[in-house]
């Protein structure tokens, strides 16, 4: 006997978990399916908007609070203070945990441990079992299963590596060097127990070495000792395509909503988990939020794109950033384009 869903959410990272939250509370029969064994844990320097507070999520997790940043240029070390938290820092298994706890007030069901490798268009097969949807929610990352089933390709994505430094550090920074970087940057997060140092740039940049042995480069000339630190990677889709197709739905990276310019994508995955399951309970509903998102991603791509085709621009564009800090109205038009 098949077993039906009302919606299938496949992949338990923010979109699929915000996703799972909304639909559960509206009494929706849902299956979320995780192919790993936890929820939470994922490539990611875990840098979230204050901003997500806006949609109803509290900041009843362990996490960090940055108000100040350290912006770094080649020979200049810029010390730049925020009136306003603009950030915060989670550890990513900590707030899939925070978003899983959320999830269990309500009665949804969730299979982790389950990789979704075949789906059609009412039904995915799972270890031999059919499971039926309405709806189908693609939460499933950068490398999607479900945009695959689509037929959409993925051109645009940016490229990371970083290291996980057994160390802590007081500040968070950003490097920005053209030469090591491209459009790219560089950055160090401080955790609680540990520090993330790496570096991100979208697909293309024709830098001379691999992303790869440039951090690592970069790092021994930042001289952090790379003893003990584990390497990770992992792209970030940023070719957005659509959201909505018949019973199908794309959220978060699956749907490459992340920033082309910042690489920032958590937040835009829980609001487009959220505003997704809004769909579903209501065919009706516009979607505001979604929309407000791709305005953003728009200019930040379109942004990207210039200085890819013009890369004389992007000292430039780095100075103008870093001369915007320096007057309070600008600054915060700065921190809200950006973040
Ligand atoms: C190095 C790096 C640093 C980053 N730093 C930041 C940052 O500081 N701030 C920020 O906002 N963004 C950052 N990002 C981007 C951010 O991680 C993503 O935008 C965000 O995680 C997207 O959330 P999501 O829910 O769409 O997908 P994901 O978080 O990728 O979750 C997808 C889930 O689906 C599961 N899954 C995948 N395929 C299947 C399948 N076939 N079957 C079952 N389950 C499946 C995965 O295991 C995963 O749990 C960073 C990305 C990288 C690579």
């Amino acid at each position: 006997m098949p077993v039906e869903y009302d919606t299938v959410i496949i992949g338990a990272g923010p979109a699929g978990l915000a996703a799972a939250e909304e639909l559960g509370r509206h009494s929706k029969k849902v299956l979320l399916v995780e192919k790993n064994s936890r929820i939470g844990p994922k490539v990611c320097a875990g840098g979230i908007s204050p901003g997500i507070t806006k949609h109803g999520f509290s900041l009843d997790f362990p996490h960090r609070v940055i108000t100040s940043i350290i912006i770094n240029t080649p020979g200049k070390i810029h010390r730049i203070s925020l009136p306003e938290p603009f950030l915060i820092i989670a550890d990513r298994e900590i707030f899939g945990q925070y978003q899983l706890k959320r999830v269990l007030r309500y009665d949804v069901d969730i299979l982790t441990g389950a990789f979704v490798k075949k789906i059609a268009s009412n039904h995915i097969i799972l270890d031999d079992r059919r499971i039926e949807f309405k709806y189908l929610i693609g939460a499933d990352g950068s490398v999607s299963v479900v945009r695959k089933h689509l037929g959409l390709k993925t051109q645009k994505y940016g490229l990371t590596y970083q290291y996980r430094l057994p160390v802590t550090s007081e500040f968070f920074q950003l490097f920005f060097d053209r030469r090591f970087f491209g459009t790219g940057y560089g950055w160090s997060v401080p955790h609680d127990n540990y520090t993330f140092t790496g570096m991100g740039e979208a697909r293309g940049e024709h830098l001379k070495v691999n992303i790869k042995q440039r951090c690592r480069e970069w790092c021994n000339r930042q001289s952090y000792d790379l003893a003990g630190a584990t390497a990770e990677a992992w792209p970030i889709n940023y070719d957005y395509r659509g959201w909505q197709y018949d019973n199908i739905f794309l959220t978060g990276d699956a749907a490459g909503l992340a920033s082309g310019l910042t690489g920032i994508g958590i937040y835009n995955a829980l609001v487009s988990g959220l505003e997704v399951a809004r769909k579903i309970i209501n065919p009706d509903y516009a979607c505001p939020e979604i929309k407000k998102i791709l305005r953003q991603k728009k200019y930040h791509d379109r942004l990207l794109e210039l200085l890819q085709a013009h890369r004389g621009m992007i000292n430039l564009y780095h100075r103008i950033l870093l001369s915007m800090t320096g007057n309070a109205f600008l600054k915060k038009k700065l921190v809200d384009f950006l973040f």
